[in-house]
């Protein structure tokens, strides 16, 4: 009898061994990844990363030195990007100037030669979509700068593609309307359902967006995971350093076994350490480190000395010293309940404590997102 159905996802893209040169210097070294129908992924890295390679190679606009692509079951590896079925909206304003809205909206319909009145009403209904309702008639020079990138992610949806590329859409726009077009693009993408994958080095705009993030370093994926996954669960010092704040202390793994700071062991979860000795790197984000309630039994407790405390606004970020960290200081978090109760204030010397759960623990060897 045959097998039954597997409940495996619904793959759109596969991504298979792609490797480009650019002469002697490899920009994607070995990149696989499968991508699920309707999902949003986010391409984060530094720059220079590989990124934008990927993400042009995805297109077609660059061409793999090996390795597939293949989308919705078909090889499209070798197919110029014209034959491809993707939309891609560019960071800086692609629009034709010398058209109108509606003439660059609706450019790739009438090339299919649609009818007019078809295209006309096709077109209203993408401008609806953007929230550009009225500006059918306008130029882009007439356009602020999210409302133009609106137009051009009309346009890459125009012809209904299968997937949907963007480079880094955002990034040329003033934060405010960065954030507001961050919402409009994730809502707009789930209501369409349409696979969409985008470039960002902004890892606030991946973690905001993304169903998934792959988290690129020279070249190679570190990481791949949900938004939560990458941030509570970071698989490499690279990515712990470079998505959101992390502190990284230098610490050693004893011959006991024991992950130590300097002369402290420190309780951890046995499956977070690596297996030898030496150097290690150990991690937690500063809204992790405890100052409420630490008794004189709780885990992983220091007395720290608060150096110096940044106003945030909606928190405030303390630098605190611990004697014996090897002259390391890291940052912790207060909300501003914990600096009225406990009377935290430059100059304090305080216990707090790192719950075992929220520490990560690298290779000391591993490569940090700063060098
Ligand atoms: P950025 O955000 O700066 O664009 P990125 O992660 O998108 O960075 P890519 O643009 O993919 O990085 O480039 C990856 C590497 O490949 C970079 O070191 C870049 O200099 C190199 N590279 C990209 N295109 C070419 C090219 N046409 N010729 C030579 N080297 C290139």
């Amino acid at each position: 009898s045959p097998e039954p159905e597997a409940a495996e996802s619904d793959v759109f893209l596969e991504i298979r061994d792609v490797c480009k040169r650019f002469g002697d210097f490899s920009a994607l070294a070995d990149i696989s990844l499968t991508i699920e129908r309707g999902s949003f992924v986010c391409f984060l890295g530094p720059s220079g990363c590989g990124k934008t390679t990927l993400l042009r190679s995805i297109a077609g606009l660059e061409r793999q030195s090996s390795g597939r692509i293949v989308q919705d079951g078909r090889d499209i590896s070798n197919l110029p990007p014209s034959q491809r079925d993707f939309g891609i909206v560019f960071q800086s304003y692609s629009l034709f100037p010398n058209l109108t809205v509606n003439a660059n909206v609706g450019y790739g319909l009438v090339n299919q030669g649609l009818p007019k009145a078809e295209i006309a009403t096709r077109v209203q209904e993408l401008l609806e979509l953007v929230h550009l309702p009225t500006s059918g008639r306008k130029y882009p020079a007439a356009l602020s700068g999210g409302e133009q990138q609106r137009v051009a992610l009309a346009r890459a949806l125009a012809m209904q593609p299968g997937l949907l590329l963007l480079d880094e859409p955002l990034s040329a726009l003033d934060a405010k309307v960065r954030v507001d077009l961050r919402h409009e693009m994730k809502d707009l993408q789930r209501r369409l359902g349409v696979t969409t994958v985008m470039v960002t080095h902004d890892q606030e705009e991946a973690l905001a967006l993304a169903d998934i993030v792959v988290v690129m370093s020279k070249g190679k994926i570190e990481q791949v995971g949900t938004p939560m996954e990458v941030y509570s669960r970071p698989q490499s010092a690279f990515v712990a350093d470079f998505v959101g704040h992390m502190n990284l202390l230098r610490g050693r793994i004893g011959k006991d076994g024991s992950v130590r700071i300097g002369e402290q062991a420190l309780s951890l979860d046995t499956a977070q350490v690596p297996d030898r000795t030496g150097e290690v790197l150990v991690s937690f984000r500063p809204e992790d480190v405890v100052f409420r309630g630490v008794e004189e039994t709780a885990e992983n407790r220091f007395l720290g000395y608060v150096e110096s405390i940044d106003f945030l606004g909606s928190f405030s970020r303390a630098r605190v010293r611990v004697d014996g960290f090897e002259g390391e200081a890291f940052d912790a978090d207060l909300s501003a309940n914990i600096l009225r109760d406990f009377g935290i204030s430059e100059g304090s010397t305080l216990p707090f404590s790192l719950p075992r759960d929220r520490l990560c623990v690298y290779p000391g060897d591993e490569r940090t997102a700063g060098g």
